[in-house]
């Protein structure tokens, strides 16, 4: 859909389904992707961050580094910021999602880092996906390769379908149990390619650092990650790493 039709089916769909704040729920403007309070009062992680790890303390070094950048727009501990990514991950709502896409095309250019060549989404299981209609991550990818202008590709990156769950495992066992989750497409030759990845939140960064080993092992030269959120050091959340 081009972006003037876009536009006018979301001020259409303003008049029945009307627009509201992703973080508090009050509402807001059909082109608006925030509340004012909201958007002055909850903390931006791009403003606290490591840019190379993603978190206020800094944990390069660690040995869980194969990403080479990350964006973040908020901290996943606040519970407004909660609030929104269940709404991009449980109903599909998009507010926190542009926001984040917003912003990154502003860090980039306001930091001087060149744009992607491409963006990949972190995979959802095809099952789960088939179930859910639609993947919080593509939903992310899309939105920042409008922002970009840069093309998102879904056919590189592929998680295989498993019941395991990933509550109450430490840091080690989660990188561990990520291994293998995913898989990649042999044919896609990535030579010389930044590659932006995206994911909703990033816990420890496990899932994403996984994503950037297969990607890297098709030859992009660079990869970066960007999220809606991450969490601060020594929590944990549901299914995701
Ligand atoms: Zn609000
Ligand atoms: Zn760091």
């Amino acid at each position: 859909m081009t972006g003037k039709l876009e536009k006018c089916k979301a001020f259409l769909l303003d008049i029945i389904f009307p627009n509201r704040c992703p973080f508090c729920g009050s509402f807001i403007m059909w082109n608006e992707f925030i509340c004012k309070a909201c958007d002055e009062n909850i903390e931006k992680a791009n403003d606290a961050v490591c840019r190379s790890c993603g978190k206020r303390k800094c944990v390069c070094g660690s040995g869980n580094t194969d990403i080479d950048m990350v964006f973040a727009s908020f901290f996943y501990n606040d519970s407004a910021v909660k609030n929104a990514v269940m709404s991009l991950k449980l109903r599909g709502e998009i507010n926190i999602a542009a926001y984040t896409a917003k912003d990154i095309a502003f860090r980039m250019k306001k930091e001087n880092i060149p744009k992607p060549d491409m963006i990949v989404p972190v995979p959802m299981g095809r099952k789960k996906q088939r179930k859910r209609g639609y993947n919080q991550a593509e939903l992310l990818a899309e939105q920042i390769g409008r922002y970009l202008g840069v093309p998102v590709d879904k056919n590189i990156l592929f998680k295989y379908d498993t019941k395991e769950e990933q509550h109450n495992f430490g840091m080690k066992s989660r990188e561990e149990r990520v291994k293998g989750l995913f898989y990649k497409n042999d044919d896609a030759d990535l030579s010389g390619k930044r590659v932006l990845i995206c994911d909703d939140v990033m816990t420890t960064g496990a899932t994403l650092n996984e994503c950037s080993v297969l990607l890297k092992s098709l030859g992009a030269v660079h990869t970066a990650a960007a999220v809606c959120a991450v969490t601060e050091l020594n929590t944990t959340l549901g299914e995701d790493a």
